[in-house]
C-alpha cells in the first residue's frame, strides 16, 4: 500500500485527511474500506451509528492503525463539526434521511435533513476554504419529460425525453400534497446553494447524484437489525420478503424503471473524485449503470431467481404480490417513472465506467443478505409472538 499513487493526470497523490460526514451508513461503509484499503488518506469519521464499519475500528492491531477516528456526532447540535472540518482537506457528506417511505410520512425530519443540517456544512467549507463532495439523488431529477407524454406516443422512445442530464434536464416534481418530493425539493435547494457558494465565493466543490447504488450493508432486515414495522428501499425490502419466504410486494403493479449500479463500482467513481480535485471540482456527476435497467416487477423476478440459486431454496409458487402505494407507503406517495443516467460528464472527466451486470451484483449481494441474515430470520420466525 505505501507505493506512490498517481492521479488521472500523471502527478502523484499527496495523503489526506477526509472529514466524512455519515460514514457509519450504506455508502460510507464502503468509502471507508476502499480508502482504508487502497489509499495512504486518513478518515475522521462522523455519525451517530457505527455498526456497519465496527470491523474497521475494533482493534488498534488492525494494518491501517489510526488513519480511521470515529467521531459520535449528530451535526445537527454539535459544536466540535467545524473543527473537525477545519482539520480535514475535503469533507464527504453523506448524511441524510434517504429512504422513501419517510418522505411523504416524516417530511419534516426530511427537509430539515437534507437541507436545514447540511447547511453548516456547507457553510464551514466555505468559510474555511476547503473542498466539499456533497451526496445528493438522482431524485432531483424528478419524474421524465417523456411520462407527461400520452402513453402510445411515439416520442416516448426517444431518448431526448428520458436520458437525464446533469446541465441540461429539468427538475420534475409533484404537486406540494405528494410529499414524497420533501426529500428531492430539499436535496435540490441544497444543491443550489452549494453551486450558489461556488460561483459567489469560490467553494470548491462537487456534487454526486447517485442513481440506485445497491450491494451488502445496505438499510435493514425488518425485525432483525432493524425496527420491525420499518420500511427499508427496494433491496432490502425484497431481500427481506426472500428471506421470510414470503411474496415481494409490488408498488402499483412494479412498473416504475430503475437502473442499478453496484456499491463496488460506485464507489471506484467517488474515489476517482476525491484524488483529481482539478477534473471533479465545480462538476455535477451522475453516477449510475445505464445499462442495468429493469422494472421493479422484472427486479423482483430476478432477484427471486438469483435467491434460489444461491440459497438452494424453491421459489413460492407466486413469488409477488400487487400492493397499491396507499396501503404501502400511506398518502402522499408518488414515484419517478425512469431512471436513465447520461454518462457523458463523468465519462469525459473521469474516464469511469460502471462494470458490473445486474445478475452479477445481485449474486453477489443475495449470497450476502443469505449468510448474514437467514440464520436470525428462521430463528424469529420460529419464535412464537409475544403477546
Ligand atoms: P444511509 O442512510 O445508509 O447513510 C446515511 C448515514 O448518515 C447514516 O449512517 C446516518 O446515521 C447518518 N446521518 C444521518 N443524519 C445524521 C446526522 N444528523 N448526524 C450524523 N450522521 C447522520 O444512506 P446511503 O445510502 O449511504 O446514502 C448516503 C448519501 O447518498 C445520502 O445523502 C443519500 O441521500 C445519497 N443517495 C444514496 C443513494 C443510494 O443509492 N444509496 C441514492 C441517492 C442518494
Ligand atoms: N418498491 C416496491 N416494493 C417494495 C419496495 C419498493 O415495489 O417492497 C418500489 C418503489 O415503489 C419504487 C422502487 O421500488 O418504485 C424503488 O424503491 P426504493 O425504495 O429503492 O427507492 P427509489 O428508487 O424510489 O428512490
Amino acid at each position: 500500500m505505501a507505493t506512490e499513487r498517481f492521479n488521472l493526470d500523471g502527478r502523484p497523490i499527496k495523503p489526506m485527511t477526509i472529514c466524512m460526514i455519515g460514514a457509519g451508513g450504506f455508502i460510507g461503509s464502503h468509502l471507508c474500506e476502499k480508502i482504508l484499503y487502497e489509499t495512504p488518506h486518513k478518515i475522521l469519521a462522523l455519525d451517530v451509528y457505527n455498526d456497519k464499519i465496527k470491523h474497521l475500528l475494533e482493534s488498534e492491531s488492525l494494518p491501517w492503525g489510526d488513519r480511521i477516528q470515529f467521531h459520535r456526532i449528530n451535526i445537527k447540535h454539535d459544536s466540535r463539526l467545524e473543527g473537525l472540518i477545519k482539520m480535514s482537506d475535503l469533507t464527504i457528506n453523506l448524511a441524510a434521511i434517504c429512504t422513501p417511505a419517510d418522505y411523504n410520512t416524516r417530511p419534516l425530519d426530511t427537509i430539515y435533513s437534507n437541507f436545514i443540517d447540511a447547511l453548516p456544512v456547507v457553510k464551514y467549507c466555505s468559510e474555511n476554504g476547503k473542498r466539499l463532495i456533497h451526496f445528493s439523488t438522482c431524485e432531483v431529477y424528478g419524474k421524465t419529460i417523456g411520462s407527461f407524454l400520452p402513453k402510445d406516443s411515439p416520442l416516448r422512445e426517444d431518448p431526448a425525453y428520458y436520458i437525464l442530464k446533469e446541465n441540461a434536464s429539468p427538475c420534475i416534481f409533484g404537486s406540494i400534497e405528494k410529499q414524497r418530493w420533501s426529500y428531492a425539493c430539499a436535496k435540490q435547494l441544497i444543491e443550489r446553494l452549494v453551486y450558489a457558494e461556488g460561483a459567489e465565493n469560490g467553494l470548491e466543490f462537487t456534487i454526486v447524484r447517485p442513481f440506485n447504488w445497491i450491494g451488502p450493508r445496505m438499510d435493514f432486515i425488518p425485525g432483525i437489525d432493524g425496527p420491525n414495522e420499518g420500511v427499508p428501499r427496494v433491496l432490502a425490502c425484497f431481500s427481506n420478503n426472500l428471506l421470510r419466504r414470503e411474496p415481494l410486494k409490488l408498488v402499483d403493479g412494479g412498473q416504475s424503471q430503475r437502473t442499478f449500479v453496484y456499491i463496488k463500482d460506485a464507489i471506484e467513481a467517488v474515489l476517482l473524485m476525491i484524488e483529481n480535485p482539478a477534473r471533479a471540482n465545480g462538476q455535477i456527476f451522475n453516477v449510475g449503470n445505464p445499462h442495468n435497467e429493469v422494472t421493479v416487477r422484472q427486479l423482483a423476478e430476478m432477484m427471486t431467481e438469483v435467491y434460489a440459486k444461491v440459497s438452494g431454496e424453491s421459489s413460492l409458487e407466486e413469488p409477488t404480490i400487487d400492493v397499491s402505494s396507499k396501503e404501502f407507503y400511506g398518502e402522499g406517495y408518488d414515484d419517478s417513472d425512469k431512471r436513465i443516467p447520461d454518462m457523458t460528464i463523468i465519462n469525459r472527466q473521469l474516464g469511469w465506467n460502471p462494470k458490473t451486470s445486474l445478475w452479477d451484483l445481485l449474486e453477489s449481494t443475495l449470497t450476502y443478505q443469505h449468510r448474514t441474515y437467514a440464520e436470525a430470520v428462521k430463528k424469529a420466525v420460529a419464535k412464537p409472538t409475544s403477546s
